[in-house]
């Protein structure tokens, strides 16, 4: 069997048998993939101290015909986040773009716009970008790349541009305006009109210089994630954990 190697962000583990781990990862060259890192568990073991969520390392495994996971023999720790995961806030909004990463990726299919977004958070919040932002900036760029990014700039009924406020329609992929929309739950204001036309042009490390409150923050939130689950048809797990 030869021995292969890739780039890849952890995302998450989970402890398999007495002595292994089972690593989800998201490679450069391949995306998705799921492995099993033999022996990780062993006591003072450097190669599974390099395996937590959202280290960058460089994998080598090999695999079996037939297997739908890897067997990882080593790794290189190339950016550890271990630092990050000691602020609970921090890891339950990276467990969330974990399990988005996961639950959206095909298995084993090359994604490098996804791949260098988790790499842009990542180092936007090692640099100690606020994490409300991360969050949304991931979700925004998300469904973008996902191709599910709703036109928040034409009403979806009648086509008209929107100006001020609107309101999200998931099942048109798209806002409504005052005139058009019923159902008036997901509000897109101006502000976060504001904020939304600020992500598609700047990198995750430079903040917009907006009044957002934090119910402002979580209103995003709540839009992007009703498009979530609506593709989805389900409410990601990591959410209930996440209170912004
Ligand atoms: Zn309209």
């Amino acid at each position: 069997m030869p021995l292969d190697q890739c780039e890849a962000i952890i995302l998450r583990t989970e402890n398999y048998g007495e002595q292994d781990k089972l690593v989800v990862f998201f490679s450069r060259e391949k995306g998705l993939v799921r492995g099993l890192a033999k022996g990780a568990r062993k006591f003072n073991n450097r190669f599974g101290s390099s395996l937590e969520p959202f280290s960058s390392v460089r994998l080598f495994y090999y695999e079996k015909e037939k297997h739908d996971f890897v067997t990882i023999s080593n790794s290189d720790l190339l950016d550890s986040s271990f630092e990050l995961f000691s602020q609970i806030k921090i890891s339950r909004a990276f467990a969330y773009l974990a399990e988005l990463t996961e639950k959206f990726s095909p298995y084993r299919e090359k994604e490098e716009l996804l791949y260098r977004l988790l790499q842009a958070v990542i180092s936007a919040t090692k640099s100690g970008q606020a994490i409300e932002y991360i969050a949304r900036y991931f979700e925004f760029w998300f469904l973008k790349i996902n191709g599910i990014l709703p036109d928040f700039d034409r009403c979806q009924h009648c086509h008209r541009p929107v100006k001020s406020t609107s309101w999200l329609s998931t099942e048109k992929q798209g806002v409504l305006c005052p005139a058009c929309a019923h159902d008036n739950k997901l509000e897109v204001t101006p502000v976060l009109h504001q904020l939304i036309d600020w992500m598609k042009k700047n990198s995750p490390a430079c903040l917009p210089d907006l009044k957002l409150t934090s119910q402002d923050w979580k209103n995003l939130g709540k839009i992007f994630q009703a498009i979530i689950i609506f593709h989805l048809e389900e409410k990601p797990r990591t959410l209930d954990y996440l209170d912004f």
